[in-house]
């Protein structure tokens, strides 16, 4: 299975944080890439790329200006659009359907979400009815694509390496 993210309507200095957490947590969850609309944020884009040089792994972090041609873009590719809302359809109704496609664009949103993302999505998804976090709706619902596999050992061969530990931190750095 293939994920990816989008995140929609990034707002500066506002979203700093939580769009950075938007992309750990998809990166560190199982997705492949991220992209964002709303202000470009070169900050964004260098604190990941920050990351993976430390941490290992490939996760393209990557501005779009418009909303609608990112997702059909994806479209395009075979992707299946799944719309974070707390007004959608709740994730184990849908999980089946959802697992049963090869590639999948998560898309979360920030302030306001339009109309026609709902209608441009194949899947409205909500994570409980109530409002809370797109970083905690995003984990959640990695968590449950990938069936828990994200929390087995993995390495993403990164220079630094941390060996799980009961007390106290055991950190390998390899160059
Ligand atoms: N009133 C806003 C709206 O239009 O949905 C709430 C914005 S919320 C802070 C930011 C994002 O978090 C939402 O666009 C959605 O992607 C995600 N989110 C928040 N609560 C959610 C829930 N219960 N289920 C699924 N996603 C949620």
């Amino acid at each position: 299975m293939q994920i990816e993210v989008l995140r929609l309507g990034h707002r500066l200095p506002r979203d700093e944080r939580i769009s950075t957490h938007v992309a750990l947590v998809a990166r560190a969850f199982g997705a492949s890439a991220m992209a964002y609309t709303g202000q470009h944020d070169a900050g964004l884009e260098e604190s990941i790329r920050r990351i993976c040089g430390n941490w290992g792994g490939e996760f393209p972090i990557t501005y779009e200006k418009s909303v609608t041609a990112v997702i059909k873009k994806h479209k395009r590719d075979g992707f299946t659009i799944v719309h974070l809302t707390m007004y959608g359809l709740a994730l184990p109704d849908v999980l089946p359907a959802i697992k049963s496609r090869g590639k999948i664009l998560v898309v979360v949103g920030s302030e306001q979400v339009p109309r026609e993302i709902y209608e441009l999505a194949d899947f409205n998804v909500s994570i409980t009815n109530q409002p809370h976090s797109e970083v905690a709706a995003l984990a959640m619902t990695l968590d449950r694509l990938m069936e828990g596999k994200e929390l087995e050992p993995h390495d993403f061969g990164g220079r630094i390496r941390i060996v799980p530990s009961a007390r106290g931190k055991d950190v390998v750095e390899t160059r």
